[in-house]
């Protein structure tokens, strides 16, 4: 039997139109836009209620210590880049790290994409000049085109129902890869040993070589679970584009309560995290496990406001603090806030996101990152909260699978020089391939303490 929404619960999805939105797009035709919403608001959801709760569950773990969060992918997807390829090395890098934390941790590592969703992207500015010639800035392929000519920036509704069936596809593919064999644990393995086979990640070796002693023992054990041939895998992104985040909103027939099925987890980023704004209230309203970024100038009592409108019942893994300070100021910025929420008892899971905080402009005008500041920001927040006693949970980063240039250093040395060989984000830096598994075996240090 299904349950029907208790009075007033979905009026209240709609709240947010009358508060204040930013970041949101000037869309030029609002019938354009409301029969987009109708189109989408009839279309199959793309994730269950059900599985939303399991993700509630383990980031619950994880805010106990009894699990680690590995979040990644794209800071922006696009539609180009939604193949088959593209997919799965991301994927095939995730659980690389994911393999390599879990022997760190000896915990079960709850694995998420930035992926299948992450479409829209919140800018510094409207608009964009380029040589005496201004445009709105790109928001992301659900908005607009990357494309610097007046067309491809005007904002397109349509492009919202593309993103729906991109997303579509490829959690698809996600779902086909994690229970198809792909992601069998002693494949996954044997990748990591190709990688720490190549003599500049021989620093690495050992790791690998305990990792494969414990796989031979698991083998001669007999053990031959499913555990090992399959993965759970959860899908996220920023819930930035409440036209978008709305119409795929739908009541649980379980519980008659709203859950935003186009993803598991959502989060709120740093710039749209105003308490009395949309974004806030909208989430307080949908059951997802949901996060906030939270910057180095958020305070306490910011956080207490955000629990106390997001997560009032104090429900475990419902309410996800990833923090993104930047590492010159996380050993500053983070102990205060930390230690009064914990002081609290309230739960939250805290996610460590190191690459929002140290962005900087090469000397040759790129937008990027050095792995050295990215790392210190990890040492940073274990530090921080080894020392105040409360638990790091999980790790929040911008990667993709294939072999760009990107993000400064790594045993590879990408110097200033090498970033314009293969520098192909569309927004921000992300770590590469060798450089995520790098950052994977040395986090993995890092939480052995
Ligand atoms: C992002 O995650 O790509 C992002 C824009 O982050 P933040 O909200 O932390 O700036
Ligand atoms: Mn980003």
């Amino acid at each position: 039997m299904s349950v029907e929404a208790a009075p007033g619960v979905v009026e209240g999805l709609d709240a947010w139109r009358s508060l204040s939105a930013r970041q949101q797009p000037a869309w030029p035709d609002q019938d354009a836009l409301a029969a987009v919403g109708r189109e989408l608001a009839a279309l199959p959801p793309l994730v269950f209620a059900g599985e939303a709760d399991v993700l509630t569950g383990r980031l619950a773990a994880a805010a106990r210590g009894e699990a680690f969060v590995l979040q990644g992918g794209d800071c922006a997807e696009t539609f180009a880049e939604a193949t088959a390829d593209t997919i799965r090395n991301k994927i095939k890098t995730i659980l690389q790290m994911a393999v390599v934390l879990t022997y760190g941790a000896s915990l079960p590592v709850v694995k998420m994409g930035r992926m299948a969703g992450q479409y829209a992207k919140p800018r510094s500015a409207d608009l964009e000049e380029r040589d005496g010639v201004t445009l709105p800035a790109y928001r992301g392929d659900a908005i607009n085109g990357h494309d610097f000519t007046p067309d491809a920036r005007v904002p397109d509704p349509r492009r919202l129902v593309e993103a729906y069936h991109r997303s579509a596809a490829t959690l698809n593919l996600i779902r086909a890869f994690t229970t198809g064999g792909f992601a069998d644990l002693r494949r996954v393995h044997e990748w990591n040993r190709g990688f720490t086979a190549n003599p500049a990640y021989s620093a690495y070796e050992q790791v690998a070589g305990e990792i494969d002693r414990a796989m031979r023992f698991m083998a001669a054990c007999g053990a031959d679970f499913d555990s090992l041939r399959s993965v759970e895998f959860f899908a996220s992104h920023e819930a930035l584009l409440l036209d978008y985040e709305r119409p795929l909103t739908r009541i649980d027939s379980r519980t008659g309560t709203p859950y935003d099925c186009s993803a598991h987890f959502l989060w709120i980023g740093e710039r749209t995290r105003q308490l009395d704004g949309a974004h806030v209230d909208f989430l307080s309203r949908v059951r997802n496990p949901i996060g906030v970024k939270l910057g180095p100038t958020t305070t306490a009592d910011d956080a207490f406001a955000l629990m106390d409108k997001l997560n009032p019942n104090e429900q475990p893994g419902r309410l996800t603090f990833i923090t993104r300070m930047g590492a010159g100021r996380i050993r500053e910025a983070l102990p205060s806030l930390v230690e009064k929420v914990h002081a609290s008892g309230r739960p939250v899971t805290w996610v460590c996101d190191p690459m929002h905080g140290n962005t900087i402009s090469s000397a040759s005008g790129y937008k990027t990152r050095r792995l050295t500041d990215v790392l210190d920001e990890v040492r940073g927040f274990f530090e921080v909260h080894r020392a105040v006693g409360s638990v790091p949970g999980g790790l929040h980063v911008e990667l993709t699978g294939d072999d760009v240039t990107e993000v400064l250093g790594g045993s590879e040395e990408i110097d200033e020089d090498a970033l314009s060989r293969r520098y192909e984000t569309l927004v921000d830096p992300r770590l590469n391939h060798q450089q995520s598994l790098e950052m994977a075996f040395q986090v993995a240090e890092m939480i052995q303490g």
